[in-house]
């Protein structure tokens, strides 16, 4: 393929995706004002994450590998749950370093810059940042939760789609905790171990709970039970996370643009996860280029996962239609349910 292809993020979707086109001798100009950093994450893949794609096979960071999680319910009961296969838990930052440099190895240009303005000139598209103009044949949104190749495309994320969190950077808390604590919001708190610190955040339905109350709820939670805690970093970050099935018909990709990971809304809807889906858009992106068939991506991601996410965002809507009739405290005893129910086989 004789293109230029401008890819916009270098999270997982973006640089995985980079990586893959650039191997194949495509010209491939890769932007992020970040990268590598600190991304707010869990860090958590699923445990087929790291077979299910043999780039991660010589991964060379630490990966934490959590066996048993703790669920701890609204009112308080814990309920441990062994992992069937260990679960990988690994620092955004490092990812992000080698997912980078994977993309660099194969002869991805990076641009460490933020793109300021996309716009169509005839076929082609312009991709401006603060000091440079860029022609591509084909744009590709790998931009996140607040795509502005989305926003571009199809229209950003309606706000019922979208999950608020809020979070810390962590030490002083003790090895080895892998838990996840419900309350009476659509969401939840996490607390994941890594191999220096420890990640923990809160998220909930954009709207119904606000940022001031979110950082209350996880602060109680940490005073509570992890008294030696320190913050060394504080985040709030938006996450895709759809609450209706019918989102997922539409369409994630045109003549010359595609939309990948988050971006496209492909993160788990009721859990907040999406390196894996991030990691499968790229893929199946990489795959629709690379045939010169873009809109054969739309098949493509719909066979790997796309019934995966239809169900979790009908699951979704049923949660927040029960916390309107009976309460929000439904929501969490409900996801708390789900959480200890799906844990050993949905991973
Ligand atoms: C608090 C939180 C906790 C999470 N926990 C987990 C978890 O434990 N496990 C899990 O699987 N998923 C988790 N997720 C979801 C996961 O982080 C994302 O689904 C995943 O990172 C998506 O990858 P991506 O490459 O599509 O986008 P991102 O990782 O969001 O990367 C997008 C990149 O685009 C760049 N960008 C944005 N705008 C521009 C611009 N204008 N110009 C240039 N670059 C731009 C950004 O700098 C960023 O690097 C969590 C999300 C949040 C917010």
């Amino acid at each position: 393929m004789d293109k230029t292809i401008a890819i916009i993020g270098a999270g997982p979707a973006g640089s995985m995706l980079a990586a893959k086109l650039a191997s194949d001798a495509n010209k491939v100009c890769l932007f992020d004002p970040k990268a590598p950093w600190e991304k707010p994450c869990g860090g958590m893949l699923g445990s087929d994450t790291i077979d299910a794609h043999p780039e991660l096979k010589n991964y060379p960071y630490p990966i934490n590998q959590c066996h048993e999680m703790v669920y701890i319910s609204p009112r308080n009961d814990r309920t441990k749950v062994p992992a069937q296969t260990a679960i990988p838990i690994i620092s955004r930052l490092e990812l992000s370093c080698y997912l980078l440099d994977m993309a660099k190895n194969s002869s991805a240009a990076f641009i460490p810059k933020k793109v300021l303005n996309i716009s169509q000139d005839q076929s082609r598209w312009v991709i401006e940042t603060e000091d440079s103009a860029y022609i591509a044949d084909l744009i590709v949104g790998a931009d996140g939760a607040n795509s502005m190749v989305r926003k571009a495309t199809i229209g950003n994320f309606p706000e019922q789609h979208l999950s608020l969190t809020c979070g810390y950077i962590l030490t002083g808390v003790p090895e080895d905790q892998y838990i996840t604590k419900f309350l009476d919001i659509p969401g939840y708190i996490w607390v994941f171990s890594r191999a220096n610190h420890t990640s923990t955040g809160i998220g909930a339905t954009l709207g119904t709970v606000s940022g001031k109350d979110l950082f209350k709820k996880l602060h109680d939670f940490l005073s509570e039970n992890y008294p030696g805690f320190r913050i060394t970093k504080k985040y709030s970050a938006l996450i895709a996370a759809v609450a209706d099935e019918r989102f997922f018909d539409q369409p994630c990709s045109g003549d010359n643009w595609l939309l990948v990971g988050e971006a496209a809304g492909h993160v788990d809807p009721v859990t907040g996860e999406g390196i894996h889906y991030a990691f499968g858009s790229a893929k199946a992106a990489a795959q629709a280029i690379g045939a010169d068939d873009i809109h054969s991506y739309e098949d493509l991601w719909r066979d790997q996962y796309g019934d995966r996410l239809k169900q979790g965002a009908a699951a979704k809507q049923n949660l927040l239609i029960m916390g309107q009739d009976f309460g929000p405290e439904i929501i969490g005893a409900m996801m708390y349910f789900r959480a200890v129910r799906n844990f050993t086989d949905a991973r």
